[in-house]
């Protein structure tokens, strides 16, 4: 929605929502639900909107198989998106590499940082019982992997076999490049996405009558998102992946939308203010939009200061 007789065709508004403010900002980069036009506080769609659940689906242990190259074809037929979570050490595997540079050219994919060595046991895992600077390195060293090897800055993050303890908050806290934490701890500084359903049970087995069971028990399309964990490279056995399809047809039934994780955190995080400073007007304004569709920023709130409009 626009105000003030600005008209959407001059300011090339694609897909930005403009929203003023009447008061003086300082340009800040968005905290994390700053801006919340979609979502409750309590990740419940609001009832002044009528967009379409978003699905994340939070693919889990990702190497190069014959069981992940059909999930990765899937993903891309349907022209959806997926999120692809790779342990640092497989990247000494070159088939691996060669595959993640091939899709990180395309639109359906982002790859999460899932730790280094994906270790878990009984009296401590990667993350668990281990100390701060260990976590820390671990952590570091696969978003460092990345960003040698392809350029990529990882966004999202999410410990193998569930197992975190206090010390991944503080060190999750410390790499500022992470954003987002699948199924977080409850203080963390990163936007942390609830486990809200279920599509293995148990792990590594789609299922799609508990699928819909829960689904319809827990009121699942309540919610803004939900974030889906799979292991596709389980699925060796066909009724795996034809449980999966099910439950996907499901979903679609439901006229769902599917994004990454970064393109969610995006979606409800997105706020640009423009400084009341000598450069301001028009010619700021103008910036901001620019900033905004460059981001794909679909809910925008644009904080002008006072006298720009
Ligand atoms: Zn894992």
């Amino acid at each position: 929605m626009v105000k003030k007789g600005f008209s959407k065709s001059y300011f090339n508004l694609k897909r930005v929502e403009v929203i003023f403010f009447l008061f003086v900002f300082s340009f800040a980069s968005p905290g994390i639900g700053s801006a919340s036009a979609n979502t409750g506080k309590s990740g419940l769609k609001t009832s002044s909107n009528n967009k379409k659940q978003v699905i994340i689906l939070k693919s889990d242990d990702f190497i190069f198989s014959e069981e992940w190259k059909r999930y990765v074809k899937y993903i891309e037929d349907k022209d959806i998106k997926a999120c692809l979570g790779v342990v640092g050490k497989e990247l000494d595997n070159e088939s691996l590499c060669e595959w993640i540079r091939l899709l990180s050219t395309k639109n359906n994919f982002e790859f999460w940082n899932h730790g280094l060595t994906h270790s878990c046991g009984e009296d401590y895992s990667e993350f668990k019982n281990t100390s701060y600077e260990y976590q820390l390195s671990h952590l570091q060293a696969t978003q460092q992997l990345f960003k040698d090897k392809f350029g990529i800055t990882l966004r999202a993050f999410n410990v193998p076999c569930m197992d975190s303890d206090e010390n991944t908050t503080r060190a999750l806290a410390d790499v500022e490049d992470i954003k987002i934490w699948f199924f977080g701890r409850k203080g963390a500084s990163q936007l942390c996405l609830d486990r809200n359903g279920n599509i293995e049970f148990p792990y590594g087995y789609p299922d799609y009558n508990k699928f819909v069971e829960r689904y319809n028990k827990n009121r699942l399309g309540q919610y803004d998102h939900l974030a889906l964990q799979v292991h596709p490279g389980f699925w060796r056995d066909e009724t795996c992946w034809d449980e999966f399809l099910k439950i996907m047809d499901y979903l679609f039934q439901k006229e769902v939308v599917f994004m990454t994780a970064s393109e969610y955190y995006q979606s409800i995080t997105a706020v640009i203010r423009v400084t009341n400073s000598s450069n301001n007007g028009p010619g700021s304004l103008r910036a901001a939009i620019d900033q905004a569709n460059n981001h794909s920023l679909e809910n925008a709130e644009i904080f002008l200061p006072a006298g720009t409009y």
